[in-house]
């Protein structure tokens, strides 16, 4: 199906309607752009930061991992810059008194009712909140807006526990939280998300620039791994005068949302910026010694960031498909095996004995690894409609042949073609398939 003709509507039905993703405190009249992951929702994404942490932590021998806390000493948001450049632009209206982001006005003014707008003043986008008891300065704390200052925090801990020699990354997966104007668009844009971020340490200005052009096709490659169609992703560098107060340089892995081309992942090189500014307000020593040249570095820096909520709508988006099965409309996401939730399904042909006997035997054998379904109601034609809703890549039916002949028929839910598999051999012919 054409991507394009997905609407945001459709993705947001099939995500509610199957258990996805529900609007956060719903039986409360919800939380405006809060959002709950449901029972396959939980596992598309657990999917999804789990492929990450293997193929960028498990399977490279150059990066380690970290889970750093979330509130830390307010004196690091001051060091990163945050405290004062983490602003977006804020405008009032006089009239209806609603708030924009001042980028987002085009003609000057409100609109929503036309009214005059007061002249733009600077939003921090962190969340504050007070550690203890006492409710004054001394207690404020922050909620953080992300979390790669947790590594550069524990920079120097990494280095005199671990033996990572340069160039080396830390990466680590977690909640951020950013108090933004606008929130919007479903799970792109939320107040509380989660993040997938590595900080990749290299010795020199020039290895940054060797390792930022590296990571951005490394990063590009493992959006593709994801099954998302390529020609939904394309790549958009910053302009000089969008960068970041740290960067050098960024490029953004957009990719194509029915609201247009927009950031996944931001790609940046940092060079030494970090670092030397935790240096100078810590007071502490945080270079690295280098046994070849027997000299400190501080070492330059190269960030791929990005977001799971984000990725987890991409592929939402891009999985999303409608056709014509015996002149009937399905609905089927087209999960890339590894990604779905529920690798398999498992069904006897009718509810009868022994068929349900040997189908919740293969259903507990398989459950011991995967996450599988058991399903016996219904027509094996609505059945298969189910699981194609949520992106079940297979199906496997016992019927009174498998008495015979002990094998089982496992039919594939994007070509929907039927194959025979002896039943020793399901959870081999399975695994072959979803890796
Ligand atoms: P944007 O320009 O969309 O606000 P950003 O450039 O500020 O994003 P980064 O600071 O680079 O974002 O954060 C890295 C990643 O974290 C983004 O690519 C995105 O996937 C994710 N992210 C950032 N802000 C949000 C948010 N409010 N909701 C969901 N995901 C977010």
């Amino acid at each position: 199906m054409d991507k394009n003709k997905v609407t945001m509507d459709e993705v947001v039905n099939v995500a509610k309607r199957r258990a996805f993703i529900y609007p956060g405190s719903e039986i409360y009249g919800g939380l405006a752009n809060a959002w709950d992951y449901g029972p396959y929702g939980v596992l598309l994404k657990k999917n999804v930061k789990k492929i990450w942490w293997e193929d960028m932590v498990m399977k490279r021998p150059d990066i380690i991992g970290l889970d750093s806390a979330i509130l830390m000493n307010p004196k690091v948001w001051e060091a990163s810059g945050h405290l004062k450049e983490f602003t977006d632009p804020l405008v009032d209206c006089k009239k209806c008194k609603q708030r924009f982001k001042a980028d987002d006005i085009k003609d000057k003014v409100c609109p929503e009712c036309g009214g005059e707008l007061t002249e733009a003043r600077r939003f921090n986008l962190m969340f504050k909140t007070h550690a203890g008891p006492v409710d004054d300065e001394s207690s404020l704390v922050y909620l953080r807006p992300e979390t790669a200052q947790g590594i550069f925090v524990d920079f120097k801990n990494i280095l005199d526990t671990t033996r990572v020699k340069l160039p080396f990354g830390v990466a680590q997966i977690g909640k951020s939280f950013r108090n933004e104007i606008t929130p919007g668009n479903f799970i792109f844009r939320t107040r509380e998300f989660e993040q997938f971020e590595i900080e990749y340490f290299v010795k020199s200005a020039l290895e940054a620039k060797k390792a930022f052009d590296e990571w951005v096709k490394v990063r590009l490659e493992w959006y593709k791994s994801l099954g998302i169609h390529s020609e939904n992703l394309r790549l958009r560098e910053h302009t000089k005068d969008e960068l970041a107060h740290y960067a050098i340089a960024a490029t953004d892995i957009e990719y194509n949302f029915p609201f247009g081309f927009l950031e996944l992942e931001g790609i940046a090189n940092r060079g030494d910026y970090d670092l030397k500014q935790h240096e100078k307000f810590s007071g502490q020593d945080l270079k690295y010694f280098d046994e070849e040249t027997k000299t400190q570095i501080l070492p330059f820096v190269v960030e791929p960031s990005g977001g799971v909520d984000r990725t987890v709508l991409a592929i939402l988006i891009d999985a999303y498909d409608k056709d014509r099965v015996e002149g009937e409309e399905r609905t089927v996401l087209r999960f890339h095996p590894r990604i779905a939730p529920i690798k398999a399904a498992v069904f006897p042909l009718v509810k009868k004995e022994p068929l349900i006997m040997r189908a919740k035997e293969i259903y507990h054998q398989l459950k011991e690894k995967y996450f599988v379904e058991y399903d016996e109601s219904g027509t094996i034609g609505r059945r298969y409609r189910r699981q194609d809703e949520i992106g079940t890549p297979y199906c496997i039916t016992v019927d009174f042949d498998s008495l015979e002949d002990g094998a089982v028929t496992v039919r594939d839910r994007d070509t929907m073609k039927q194959d025979r598999v002896p039943l020793v051999a399901v959870q081999e012919w399975l695994e072959q398939r979803i890796k």
